[in-house]
């Protein structure tokens, strides 16, 4: 028997195991069973006529208190195990890789993972490896060590060739003897791995993961069938991406458009991550922008540097390249969608284009890949591009108007009475859009929502009451001072002509300090509240006519107000704390109408 001390650089190391002790215990799982798939994996590649079976198993001693990990890997001479385990801050992947470079791809050698095999430590009180290696004559080996830096060295009775590795579980560790705790964990880490995987007899991994295979080998259903494995329970996604990069760092990944169910939660980022099909993460928050993140899928990526602390994540170039590949991806899936399923296309839009749209805010490159299937319905319900809809509405202008609620929007049918087209802007994301659009369209548009401004289109100036009394005043002036004094300071009124008798009032809402307040809301700030300045009234209108003909004045003033907050409630404006007072007006004036009406039958 021979004895030895572990060359451990402790103030490298320690820090290291020290940060994932606490938090991340289980990944030792996940290091032990990728050294197990190296290791099988190397033997194939050395010793191709070898007949062992490929196989790791796993099993729980609860009386002993230890975990077996079991492998018929390439396994280790002692020299070996002197070398690879024993300095600790070398690894065999390396030396392997350097070796059979000719024969083989690189990316299926896990090694280089995370903690590598110490990371047992982060459990155990004390390791026992018993190995045999598929080299002629070779010997099996016991290596043995306790939480200190000695270890022992001997031989072994082992007759199989591969690695057995025995953790003698600390105190703090039981869980681990939990066959589903333990389950659990090698679900997570190991679906995906290459060689068959057991616990305690009971196969882990049934499939092979769809992101290693070829796009074009792909059907649909094998996608679907994939998601449906991932995220089970859940309504089919929308569609979905392949990647399959090879140049300048080598990725795969299937990313799928989920069905989202109201506001998306970016915080809840599911996009695993994977090195080499042993799962890594499943947020990728660090990783992609924002928008980005709603997707759904796995990534797998031997390149990203995955031992490096996550906010250094951030700065790596790799990165922020994978996050450009995926929305580069994404637009050129969804302008050939677009292209050649436009029906599909338009029928999923209003379920993407929050999303789609936050991406355009967010960078400015995926606007240009986006803008040639960025559509907008009309009020007529039909689907265009803004090029379009200007197209059609006739080269003379470039405004557009809006509606950013269809129901709240009492304005609308003057506006169809005249025939001037409007835009729908349906999500609550629209108003931060239309600045960028009205900077990057060109020829320049700009939006106005329809109650903006007092569009002359709107007007009939022919029936103007412009005549003069003996006090020269015209009728619509007095009628505006009418109103103005039953309102007082509540709100500017104005007196106007308009084109259609039917409205009888509505606000007027400056589009900067309307755009500005929908903006801050988005952001969930408060404090902003823009209060509708100008009140409009028909002077077109019966019911103006009617109320500016009024005798009494309690009347006079319940119908004015009344008049004004229609106005505010049709257009989404009235806000919450004066309703009470709306409906017991409302109450009241109904009251008065029908006492009316008795005393005239
Ligand atoms: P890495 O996997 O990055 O090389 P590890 O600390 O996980 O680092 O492992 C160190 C080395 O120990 C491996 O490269 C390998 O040579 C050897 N090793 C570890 N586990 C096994 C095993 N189950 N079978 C054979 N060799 C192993
Ligand atoms: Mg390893």
């Amino acid at each position: 028997m021979a004895s030895g001390n572990l060359k451990i650089h402790t103030e490298n190391i320690l820090p290291i195991i020290k940060k994932w002790l606490y938090s991340d215990k289980e990944i030792f799982v996940r290091e032990l069973i990728s050294n197990a798939c190296d290791a099988i994996f190397k033997r194939k590649t050395a010793f191709p006529n070898c007949p062992c079976e490929d196989r790791i198993d796993v099993t729980i001693d609860r009386n002993q208190k230890t975990l077996h990990f079991l492998d018929t890997g390439i396994g280790m001479t002692a020299e070996e195990v002197e070398k690879y385990i024993a300095q600790v801050a070398f690894s065999g992947a390396e030396e392997f890789l350097s070796h059979y470079k000719e024969s083989v791809e690189s990316q299926q050698i896990i090694g280089h993972f995370g903690l590598g095999f110490f990371s047992a430590y982060m459990v155990a009180k004390r390791v026992d490896i018993q190995t045999l290696s598929c080299q002629e004559n070779a010997e099996a080996v016991l290596w043995s060590c306790d939480t200190s830096t000695t270890y022992t060295i001997e031989k072994a009775a082992k007759k199989e060739i591969g690695t057995a590795i025995t953790l003698h579980l600390d105190a703090e560790s039981d869980e681990f003897l939990e066959e589903t705790r333990l389950r659990e964990i090698l679900n997570r880490y190991c679906s995906f791995l290459p060689y068959p995987i057991y616990l305690n007899g009971s196969r882990i991994n049934e499939t092979d993961p769809l992101w290693i295979k070829a796009p074009q080998e792909c059907s649909d259903f094998d996608y679907l069938e994939f998601y449906r494995k991932l995220y089970p329970l859940n309504p089919d996604p929308i569609f979905w991406i392949h990647l399959n990069i090879d140049y300048p760092f080598r990725t795969k990944a299937i990313l799928y458009f989920p069905k989202i169910a109201q506001r998306p939660d970016y915080n809840k980022n599911e996009t695993r991550l994977f090195c080499n099909r042993v799962f890594v993460s499943d947020s990728c928050r660090d990783l992609l922008p924002e928008y980005l993140t709603v997707l759904r899928g796995a990534i797998d990526s031997p390149d990203l540097p995955l031992n490096v602390s996550r906010s250094n994540l951030q700065l790596d170039r790799t990165i922020r390249q994978l996050g450009t590949h995926i929305s580069k991806k994404l637009a050129d899936r969804l302008s050939q969608l677009f292209q050649n399923e436009k029906e599909r296309f338009t029928c999923f839009w209003e379920e993407i284009e929050s999303i789609i749209k936050l991406g355009i805010l967010q960078d400015e490159k995926f606007y240009e890949r986006c803008k040639d299937f960025l559509i907008w319905k009309n009020i007529e319900g039909d689907w265009l591009t803004l090029e379009q809809y200007l197209e059609k509405m006739g080269a003379s202008s470039r405004k557009i108007y809006y509606t950013s609620d269809l129901s709240a929007s009492p304005l609308l049918s003057s506006y169809t009475a005249r025939k001037i087209p409007v835009l729908r802007m349906t999500s609550p994301i629209d108003t931060a859009l239309l600045g960028l659009l009205e900077n990057k369209l060109s020829p320049s548009v700009t939006f106005q929502r329809v109650d903006g401004s007092l569009d002359s289109a709107l007007l009939d100036a022919s029936r103007e009451k412009t005549f003069l009394d003996s006090e020269g005043k015209t009728e619509s002036a007095k009628m505006a001072s009418f109103f103005q004094n039953q309102l007082k300071e509540k709100v500017k009124v104005e007196a106007k002509s308009l084109a259609s008798n039917e409205l009888p009032a509505f606000l007027l809402l400056d589009e900067g300090d309307r755009r500005m307040r929908d903006l801050m809301q988005l952001s969930g700030q408060k404090g902003f509240s823009s209060k509708p300045k100008t009140l409009v009234i028909n002077t077109n209108s019966p019911l103006v006519s009617a109320i500016y003909n009024v005798k009494s004045t309690e009347l006079a003033q319940d119908l004015a107000d009344q008049l004004y907050e229609l106005a505010l409630l049709g257009q989404r404006e009235l806000e919450s704390f004066a309703l009470d007072q709306f409906l017991n007006r409302s109450t009241r004036l109904l009251e008065t109408l029908l006492n009316t009406t008795h005393q005239n039958q």
